[in-house]
């Protein structure tokens, strides 16, 4: 399946949740809390229905694609590759998506949107150890720095996100916001994940 090219707030509107798929601009003007406002408060508003156990599974696994912008094959993929590995099968996937380079540009507050990331990787405008790195699935390893270039750095568009970056950084980078430059100082547990997703729901999804 190819790649969404529609509106993204109609992918939130889908999963009933804020996935924040324009990134920053999601906190400042956000289509579905507008239609929430309208249909009563929250999550539960107005037209809410029972779904099924498989509808339940379904929709974790749609959020989680979409949360990292992939397609079915990419995700069923690194399903496969988390399903391989030691340990447990939700953690390893989480852990093997948070690791890609344009989730880490985007966490580090490089890109305002996991969109942009995508971008500004594709553009060769991403540094990985000193090395262009023009692919967003790139996997970063614990100890990896991760910077931009020259031309990126100087722009406007970095400079604006510089101010902005910082608070909120995952607690498994680090970011030096003077050099512009963050580092893997950890690999993602359990619960540090970006965005709230429930793996043990996707785990059920894929074994059934
Ligand atoms: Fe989702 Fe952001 Fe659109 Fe809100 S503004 S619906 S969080 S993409």
């Amino acid at each position: 399946m190819s790649r969404y090219l529609g509106s993204v707030c109609k992918l939130c509107r889908r999963e009933k949740e804020k996935l924040f798929l324009k990134g920053e601009r999601c906190s400042l003007n956000c289509t579905l809390e507008r239609k929430r406002g309208k249909n009563g408060p929250g999550q539960h508003g107005a037209g809410k229905s029972k779904i099924s156990d498989y509808a339940k599974h379904l929709r974790e696994k749609q959020k989680a694609r979409r949360i990292y912008g992939l397609t079915e094959g990419q995700f069923s993929r690194y399903y496969e590759v988390a399903e391989k590995m030691k340990g447990s099968t939700g953690d390893n996937l989480l852990r093997i998506l948070e690791l890609r380079l344009d989730n880490v540009v985007f966490s580090l507050g490089l890109a305002s949107s996991k969109k942009m990331a995508r971008q500004i990787i594709n553009h060769g405008n991403v540094l990985v150890n000193g090395k262009k790195v023009d692919v967003p699935r790139y996997q970063v390893k614990v100890g990896d720095v991760v910077t931009v270039s020259e031309k990126y750095r100087a722009g406007t568009v970095m400079k604006k996100l510089v101010e902005k970056t910082a608070s909120n950084i995952p607690i498994w980078l680090s970011f030096d916001k003077n050099k512009i430059l963050g580092t893997v100082i950890n690999e993602p547990v359990a619960g540090e994940v970006s965005h709230p997703v429930n793996s043990q729901l996707i785990v059920e999804y894929y074994s059934k």
